[in-house]
């Protein structure tokens, strides 16, 4: 993507000032703001489709500028974000939740929680092909609805942390191949093998997620869905309408962000982590 752009997509927030049609929030109250800019009255809004909302350019976003409806938005990672539609678009949070370990709300968090919580039947089994946070918070809110789970990576960190969670690991780099049948599966590594490996493991009518970005596409093997009748989503997280329902299994503490952990790092630091990436070598370590 064409630089410079302002960073940052995801983020939790304590309200500092409120414009004058803002009727639910006032200084001082601990918000999530959805990465994706939605109005919360247009009719995508009102049928539980924010992500898709028809009062701004499509793919409005945060910190992700040229993918993401043009500049106006700004970055996440500020002393200040100003927040169009705010009565929609802040988030109370629930009473007593870490400000840094519930910071994936905004996003990843309700990515891995739509992959899994909304289909899960019972008797389900799930398969997560994971690589950074996404896979991972899948595992937990398997976990949180006892879904048994089955994960697969490479990444030694990532691999103890679904254990913990409850999962079966397998570390293995996913190529094609199937794990098993399973009702619900993930892919969440962006690669093609991952994606096909989810798909070819996804039992006769389950549903198989891809949550990666594909941004050089994926070979998709057709006819083998088309036998088993897989039912097959991808798109981008609908973390708004996805939210209350999150933070009803936080209130009940069935799901914990803080079991994912977090790296934190001072922001004079922040190009230099974000050049490196996150690392999950250190995770946990200040939670
Ligand atoms: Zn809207």
């Amino acid at each position: 993507m064409e630089r410079p752009y302002a960073v940052g997509h995801e983020f939790t927030a304590e309200v500092v000032e409120v414009g004058d049609a803002v009727r639910t929030l006032k200084p001082g109250d601990r918000v999530t703001v959805p990465f994706q800019i939605s109005c919360g009255t247009c009719s995508h809004c009102h049928s539980a489709r924010s992500l898709d909302c028809t009062s701004v350019e499509p793919l409005s976003t945060y910190g992700l500028e040229p993918f993401g409806g043009g500049a106006i938005w700004g970055g996440a990672i500020a002393d200040l974000v100003k927040v169009p539609f705010a009565d929609a678009m802040a988030m109370k949070l629930p009473e007593g939740i870490d400000l840094v370990a519930a910071a994936a709300l905004s996003d990843n968090i309700a990515d891995g929680y739509r992959c899994i919580a909304p289909h899960a039947l019972p008797g389900d089994e799930a398969l997560v092909i994971g690589s950074a946070s996404v896979g991972l918070y899948a595992v937990a809110f398997a976990s949180a609805l006892a879904v048994p789970c089955t994960y697969i990576d490479t990444n030694a960190a990532r691999l103890k942390i679904a254990e913990q969670l409850g999962a079966k690991t397998v570390a293995t780099t996913p190529d094609g191949r199937s794990f098993g049948e399973f009702a619900l599966t993930v892919s969440a590594n962006s690669t093609p093998g991952g994606l096909q490996s989810a798909i070819r493991s996804t039992t006769g009518g389950g549903i198989c997620q891809a949550a990666g970005i594909h941004f050089r596409g994926a070979e998709l093997p057709l006819l083998e869905m088309y036998k088993r009748g897989v039912r097959f989503t991808t798109g981008r997280a609908n973390v708004r309408d996805d939210l209350p329902a999150i933070f009803d299994l936080i209130r009940q503490g069935r799901f914990r962000p803080k079991d994912i952990g977090a790296s934190v790092f001072k922001i004079d630091d922040a190009p230099e982590a974000l050049k490196g990436g996150l690392s999950y070598k250190s995770v946990i370590q200040m939670l």
